[in-house]
């Protein structure tokens, strides 16, 4: 639209299609010119419609990657089952977990992880109606939600795991003084294919736990 735009405000006066813009413009009352108007007040540069200005695309770009981000941020945070994503995500772009070479099962366990949707009480506890508090994890005697935090950093079950797949990161002098938030981060963003096969396996011996399976 924007390209369009300025291409007509370029056109000479006399061209039919100016005089269809023209009259478009002057109307401004469910037509074209007024959607774009809207678009633009949305963006902050209604200025330019106003004065018939040439727009920039290079700045409307700029504008509607912000009002895009603004929004999906506003959004995120809404959505309890977001809780651990709004943690790990904080721009619109590709991530470098989705690019590495991952089995489907690893791919899919820190997809899930992200989401929300891994099969730890928080989750499945909501499935039967319980209050989010209720739903401790019954794996230790720690006596907390089994959210994402607590199953990828605390949870005694998975000690051996850990220790396994994240020895010299969870015994690095920085990372110790970490808050769990920022534990969280730091492993999942910094260590993705370590993350991946840690979670391939927890959930392995939580099922088996469960289940009985193996
Ligand atoms: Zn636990």
């Amino acid at each position: 639209m924007a390209r369009l735009w300025n291409r007509l405000i370029s056109f000479d006066d006399q061209r039919i299609t100016k005089l269809a813009f023209e009259f478009d413009y002057e109307r401004c009352r469910n037509n074209w010119c007024f959607d774009f108007k809207d678009i633009l007040i949305k963006l902050d540069l209604v200025s330019h419609f106003e004065r018939k200005e040439i727009i920039d695309m290079s700045l409307l770009d700029l504008r509607l990657q912000d009002f895009y981000l603004s929004m999906w941020k506003r959004d995120i945070i809404n959505v309890s089952k977001l809780r651990t994503y709004v943690k790990l995500k904080t721009m619109v772009e590709q991530e470098s977990y989705v690019k590495l070479n991952l089995s489907k099962s690893q791919r899919s366990c820190v997809a899930q992880l992200r989401c929300g949707i891994l099969p730890l009480r928080i989750e499945t506890g909501r499935y039967i109606g319980e209050q989010r508090e209720e739903r401790i994890c019954n794996f230790c005697t720690e006596n907390s939600i089994e959210d994402e935090s607590h199953f990828v950093l605390d949870c005694s079950l998975y000690t051996e795991l850990r220790n396994e797949h994240f020895k010299d990161i969870i015994s690095d002098v920085n990372y110790l003084q970490m808050s769990n938030d920022e534990k969280l981060y730091h492993i999942l963003i910094n260590f993705p294919r370590k993350t991946a096969k840690y979670l391939v396996d927890a959930i392995r011996k939580r099922r088996q736990v469960v289940f009985g399976q193996v």
